[in-house]
């Protein structure tokens, strides 16, 4: 029995909309766009939400929107997806890595103002595995340099900092509905912002930099004439993917609850493993989403190192996720920033004994028990 890291839980509701969208005749971006933005808008009480088609679509536009230029520096952290720096790249500018905290992984806040130099524009936090980074720290620093906070919120959809949600926080916050994310649309992603002049910059730049919406146009009189004023991108997520997300969005705390019950289960269960160290959890008063339940390895305790355990495990028949090779780790980066690995002590830590194991909706308690079996039975293999 093969135990897979993720799957979607897409439902009827999901299928019978997509149905409805292909026979309505509209399948790229229209009403049912725009409905989904109107709600996921909603449900994370943000004036503005931008559908695109991806998280890392919704980066970059967000990196274009802020009007990064060469030489410009955003601090973030190394313990992320390559998309939170590489898009930073492909705008311009510099990414500067500062540490992560050692029991949660989320950017060290207490790091970060020693980070900020005169070319310092944005701060771009990752709510590390859906668990919220400390806001209250990071707009303190924004506010005294005067600088921008977009949050890669991929993990965090459904996540809450001190009783406000995630997405209703910074200048902007980016969402994924990759499959392995809380809530799917194949693939795609959503932008949140109160910032009106920024979300009219970005919806500018997510279509072309063409000024008028194809489907308002569509079977009215009017010329089918356009403008450009600033050359765009082409990333608008389609009425197919929406008809999708709809009905995830309308899904997500029942989805985000049995994230929770999986995850107290795995707690209850490596209480007496003590070679597999799960994260700690955040003193402020938050909402965790779950996304990932990531454990550090102590591969002191153990005759092999990380990679080998988790051959063991996927041998065995496990799924297992990677979250994440610090970024500092990957060549380009290297050759780009140089050797960090002394300056980031723990996330080059923490790249080489973290590992995520299956946490999805679906998950059947029989699999998670077999899950924790065979970790359990990998740890006595190579117990030192
Ligand atoms: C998944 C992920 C992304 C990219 O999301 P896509 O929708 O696949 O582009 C960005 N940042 C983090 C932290 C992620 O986990």
């Amino acid at each position: 029995m093969k135990i897979p890291f993720s799957r979607p839980a897409i439902g009827e509701e999901e299928i019978a909309e997509v149905v409805d969208c292909l026979r309505s005749g509209w399948v790229t971006t229209g009403p049912r766009t725009a409905q989904f933005e109107k709600e996921f808008a909603a449900a994370v009480q943000a004036p503005h939400a931008l559908a695109v088609t991806s998280a890392t679509a919704g980066l970059h536009l967000t990196m274009l929107g802020l009007g990064l230029e060469p030489g410009d520096e955003v601090i973030t952290t190394p313990m992320t997806w390559p998309a939170t720096l590489n898009t930073i790249v492909l705008a311009g500018a510099t990414p500067v890595l500062v540490d992560i905290e050692p029991e949660t992984f989320n950017l060290d806040t207490r790091l970060v103002e020693r980070a900020v130099t005169p070319r310092t524009r944005a701060i771009v936090p990752v709510h590390f595995a859906g668990q919220p980074c400390d806001m209250g720290a990071l707009t303190a620093s924004a506010r005294a340099h005067g600088l921008r906070i977009v949050e890669d919120a991929a993990h965090a959809l459904g996540a809450e900092h001190r009783g406000r949600p995630v997405g209703s926080l910074g200048d902007a916050t980016v969402f994924s509905f990759h499959p392995i994310k809380n809530i799917t649309t194949g693939e795609g992603g959503m932008i949140t912002t109160a910032d009106v002049a920024l979300a009219e910059r970005m919806q500018l730049l997510r279509f072309h930099g063409v000024e008028r919406d194809a489907w308002k146009a569509y079977g009215r009189t009017q010329l089918p004439l356009y403008d450009v004023s600033t050359p765009g991108l082409k990333y608008n997520l389609t009425d197919l993917q929406s008809a999708i997300g709809i009905h995830q969005l309308r899904k997500l705390s029942a989805l985000n609850a049995e994230r929770a019950r999986l995850t107290q289960r795995y707690d209850d269960a490596f209480r007496s493993l003590p070679a597999l160290r799960p994260l700690g959890r955040v003193s402020y008063p938050h909402r965790h989403a779950h996304h990932l339940y990531v454990v550090r390895l102590q591969v002191e305790q153990l005759r092999i190192d990380r990679n080998a355990f988790m051959a063991a495990a996927l041998e065995a028949g496990i799924g297992l996720g990677l979250h994440f090779t610090a970024a500092h780790e990957l060549t380009y980066y290297r050759n780009r920033l140089g050797d960090l690995r002394s300056a980031l002590p723990v996330a080059t830590d923490a790249s080489r004994r973290l590992f995520s194991l299956p946490l999805f909706p679906g998950l059947s308690d029989a699999e998670q028990d077999r899950v924790v079996d065979v970790l359990a039975d990998t740890v006595r293999a190579h117990r030192r």
